[in-house]
């Protein structure tokens, strides 16, 4: 047992959409070392908990049966005693017919620590998904919650006369029991042509969405064939004109009925991206995706570690005085770099004699947190333009420069620079090694992804040898260098960003799915 205390957090993971997870919950699942989840969870929500984690489906267990809600509890309780950070992934809400009050309860009466983090309930997001609002001034100031599940003999039916006042009634876990929720509701008073809509996988790309009235929703589900997860919307606001654009933050464009799904995709939305930049320099595309509605799947196929002996580049630092220039292809490069001077109690001063060169926006991005303005910062980031940028802005023969670098990358600058006249020093700074993506990652991918972006040679690389399936993924290449490494592997390059950043990518990614979106 590790001296740890072990914790609990009841994370409501929202109703599909992978992009519909709070801030807060969202960064919990990627740092819990075990992830309990019910069978609702997207794997795009899984596939970002960390590769060492252990993922434990609350619905199956060996021998395929459900993991009864006492064998749940024990399960929280045992790990966060063994002092793991655990997070029970919920869909939708945790309290919303989650259970979660239990799970709660009997954390706390074993004197587990237990928090809950609130999720967007299917309830209210899936008919917004359709483009129903569960209120709005004029049809509906009041709306009810039931549940017309039928399998669990503990829970009794809801009692449908008491829910004749409220103006939308939204039931859930009721496709099985659609026909005898219709029955009872109309029985107990309910107008038979109250307009109604059915909504399957609400806010996920599979949504489909049947409209009918009270008396003719069950029939007409039937026929389309719509099956669970699905969420019944009773009342007006089921009938208010379709004027949908799409939920939260652009997310899914809702699907207008009768129309195929292909003829509606729009841009970026719905579109599985898998990234293989190492998590933690891939956040700024995984926000721009996640703000385009595109669901980002994080397929790192490369680490960064940090050299095990740094005295070379110690001893470097110890005289930049020597050094006219010093050139930093990777924002690696000046976190190495960084960490060296920190280690060594100096800071950005000791380069005031030198002048800066960086390739790309996020090299220079990071720089600028060292407090350093790169002097050159070539528009198109390959090693020849960079060696042009420099010797343009007063590169004399003989000029010293410093390259600290990945052991990988970065050899053809050294090469260009030295063909310019300068005597270059190059120092490894940091090491790129092999990455293995876990299980439900692969899984993840081998269900099919749109496109595959790479950011580096290595990563392709890696990328081969573990041949990792493509399907009809389209690759896309932050630049030159990569894309020939990407040809070296036998595979299509789909497009390569002029804008060698991952800013480039993103609007290369969009410009094609934009190109192909309206081929369609
Ligand atoms: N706690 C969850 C609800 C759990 S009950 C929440 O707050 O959303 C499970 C029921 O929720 C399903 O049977 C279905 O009726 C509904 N549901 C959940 N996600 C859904 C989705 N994406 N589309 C349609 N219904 C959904």
């Amino acid at each position: 047992m590790s001296g740890r205390r072990g914790i609990v957090y009841l994370v409501g993971a929202g109703p599909g959409d992978p992009g519909l997870i709070t801030v807060r919950g969202q960064a919990l699942l990627q740092s819990a070392d075990v992830v309990v989840y019910d069978r609702l969870i997207g794997r795009e929500l899984l596939a970002q908990a960390k590769p060492n984690a252990e993922l434990i489906d609350a619905g199956k267990r060996p021998g395929f049966q459900r993991l009864t809600q006492e064998h749940t509890n024990a399960l929280l309780i045992d790990r966060a005693r063994r002092g793991l950070f655990v997070v029970r992934l919920k869909g939708g809400d945790p309290f919303v017919f989650g259970r979660g009050y239990e799970e709660l309860a009997a954390c706390r009466e074993s004197g587990v620590d237990c928090v809950v983090v609130p999720g967007v309930t299917s309830a209210i997001a899936g008919p917004a998904a359709a483009g129903i609002p569960v209120t709005t001034r004029g049809a509906a100031r009041s709306f009810a919650v039931v549940t017309a599940e039928v399998a669990s003999s503990d829970i009794a039916p809801p009692d449908y006369a008491a829910f004749a006042g409220v103006d939308t009634l939204v039931i859930l876990m009721g496709r099985a029991g659609l026909r005898g929720a219709v029955d009872q509701l109309i029985a107990a008073g309910r107008d038979p042509s109250t307009p109604s809509a059915c909504i399957e996988r609400a806010t996920t790309r599979e949504q489909r969405v049947e409209r009918a009235t009270l008396a003719t929703i069950a029939d007409a589900v039937e026929r389309a064939g719509l099956a669970a997860p699905m969420i019944t919307v009773v009342g007006d606001v089921a009938g208010l004109p379709d004027v949908s654009c799409g939920v939260a933050s652009r997310g899914l464009p809702a699907r207008r009925d009768g129309i195929p799904p292909a003829a509606q995709e729009e841009g970026l939305a719905g579109k599985r991206i898998a990234v293989t930049r190492p998590r933690s320099a891939g956040r700024e595309l995984q926000r721009r995706l996640l703000a385009a509605g595109a669901i980002p799947i994080s397929l790192p196929m490369i680490r960064i570690a940090s050299i095990e002996d740094a005295c070379e580049l110690d001893e470097a630092i110890g005289r930049l005085a020597d050094y006219q220039w010093i050139v930093f292809n990777s924002i690696h490069a000046v976190r190495a770099f960084r960490k060296r001077l920190e280690a060594l109690a100096k800071d950005a001063r000791c380069l005031a004699g030198c002048r800066v060169a960086a390739i790309g926006c996020t090299t220079a991005k990071e720089l600028a947190r060292l407090g350093l303005r790169a002097d050159v910062l070539p528009k198109r980031h390959t090693a020849a333009e960079l060696a042009r940028a420099i010797r343009d802005s007063g590169l004399a023969q003989g000029s010293r420069v410093l390259v600290p670098r990945g052991d990988l990358g970065g050899a053809d600058i050294c090469r260009e620079l030295r063909s310019a006249g300068a005597i270059v020093e190059d120092t490894i700074a940091y090491r790129t090694e092999d990455a293995t993506p876990s299980h439900p990652v692969l899984e993840e991918v081998r269900r099919g992804v749109d496109a595959i972006l790479f950011f580096s040679p290595s990563a392709v690389r890696r990328f081969a040898a573990l041949a990792v399936p493509v399907g009809d993924a389209v690759i896309g290449c932050v630049g030159p260098a990569t894309a020939s490494a990407v040809a070296d592997a036998g595979l299509p390059v789909g497009f390569t960003a002029e804008q060698h950043s991952a800013a480039g990518v993103f609007e290369a990614l969009e410009k094609h799915f934009a190109l192909t979106g309206a081929q369609t």
